[in-house]
């Protein structure tokens, strides 16, 4: 049987607050066992003094655009940039083409995923029939086909008449409800946070009002129907606060922050241009500073990308013009270190854990440990591993970013699925 040993590194196992130095010894797809000076026969050796030894990293918003749109991402280059960027388990949305609005479909990305990916992957189905906001999904097929959560991503169901019956029928079922918060009346045509960057630029802007308000209504929503819901990709203080506010109120409500709503702010428009065209957009350094107080404090729950591939031709169409969106997936780690962990704001234990066992548990995956007996899905980082991001080494489609020429302190230098070495840093991918 095959076995692996990473050795000398230092274990993180957020689940029973573990963080200890300890080799991890894997036997097939599982730990077999941990300790110090393990020297097992036959064993392929990582070394990872320096290292931190973490359970397998979980990015619950991805989109791999697949079906519909190969020259942004496909499962195979998206689920390769993942394993790059030390994610062992991803879950995407549904705005592919066709939309994931029915099992057919639903069916048809696991069949892809299982023979392309090189991670696991789950998948989201639509709350509405293309997303239109006007027909519900039969969610509780959808649920039994392996749906882990609904969500219309990129828009708001706006009727409330069609939302109720949603937030009902996601009660009943005891499932999740991922909401992407944007009031398409107050949101029209911006392209960045309306403030006084985009006087600046003179865009129309994005107000922060806009998704503040559909935060409210869906908190009120949720308590209402007992639903679950999380929040996606909030990036206002007022948001923050709301979240807070429900959470304390007993609302089941989670929520979870992106690397570039933690790290940057909407000046870097100014340089960037379309290429930090995002949605929800990069907002003002007090929004920044109020989203890294709710990774502090628990009220945002999870760190996860909403890698959204492009292609650079599109991204280059000018602000107005140029699609929302860019990718994160090898970015992640990099900027969660050096923007949370080496500023002391959180400790590596807080970041992993919100990186893999809370979107785990928001999604009622396995909660994934480095503990004897448990699958090996493992995540090596080395906090102290100094790069510069440059899009053409991305293994995603999409070889633009706005962080091009950032330098970072933190990275993802080798990535376990399933007892597999699937990337390490000295060798890239290696399936
Ligand atoms: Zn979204």
């Amino acid at each position: 049987m095959r076995r692996i040993l990473l050795r000398g590194g230092v274990v993180l196992n957020p689940q029973t607050h573990l963080h200890e130095p300890l080799d991890v010894l894997v036997e097939g797809e599982r730990i077999v066992a941990l300790g110090n000076a393990l020297s097992p026969v036959d064993a392929q050796v990582l070394e990872v003094s320096g290292c931190y030894v973490v359970p397998g990293l979980v990015d619950m918003h991805v989109h791999l655009r697949d079906p519909g749109f190969p020259d942004k991402e496909t499962m195979a280059t998206g689920t390769r940039a993942a394993a790059a960027g030390g994610l062992t388990t991803v879950v995407c949305m549904p705005n592919t083409r066709p939309t994931v609005d029915d099992v057919s479909i639903l069916d048809g990305v696991l069949a892809t995923a299982r023979r392309d990916g090189v991670v696991r992957v789950h998948s989201t189905a639509a709350l509405t029939k293309g997303l239109a906001g006007v027909e519900r999904t039969d969610m509780a097929n959808l649920l039994q086909h392996g749906a882990v959560a609904f969500t219309d991503d990129g828009k708001s169901v706006m009727d409330p008449v069609v939302l109720y019956d949603i937030f009902q029928t996601a009660a009943q079922l005891d499932t999740l409800i991922a909401s992407h918060c944007e009031d398409h009346h107050l949101v029209r045509g911006g392209a960045m946070h309306r403030g006084e960057v985009s006087q600046l630029l003179q865009d129309e802007g994005i107000p922060a009002l806009g998704e503040e308000l559909v935060i409210a209504r869906d908190l009120l929503f949720a308590a209402d129907t007992g639903a679950r819901l999380h929040i996606q990709h909030v990036s206002t203080a007022r948001g923050v606060q709301l979240i807070r506010e429900a959470k304390a109120r007993g609302v089941r409500v989670t929520a979870e922050a992106t690397p570039h709503h933690f790290s940057l702010t909407d000046a870097i428009l100014l340089d960037q241009g379309a290429l930090a065209k995002v949605n929800p957009p990069l907002r003002p350094a007090e929004d920044v500073v109020a989203v890294v107080a709710g990774l502090q404090d628990g009220t945002l729950d999870v760190i996860a990308t909403d890698h959204a591939p492009h292609t650079l031709a599109e991204k280059q169409q000018g602000l107005s013009r140029a699609p929302f969106g860019f990718v994160g997936l090898e970015t992640s780690v990099g900027l969660a270190f050096t923007h949370l962990v080496h500023t002391g704001k959180l400790s590596a234990d807080q970041v992993v854990a919100r990186m893999s066992v809370a979107p785990a548990r928001v999604l009622g995956l396995p909660i994934p440990q480095i503990a004897v007996g448990e699958v090996a899905d493992i995540t090596v980082i080395d906090p102290e591993f100094i790069w510069t991001v440059d899009p053409n080494r991305f293994l995603s489609k999409a070889q633009h970013s706005p962080f091009t020429g950032t330098k970072l302190r933190g990275k993802a230098v080798a990535t376990v699925v399933g007892g597999r070495v699937v990337y390490t840093e000295k060798e890239g991918l290696l399936t």
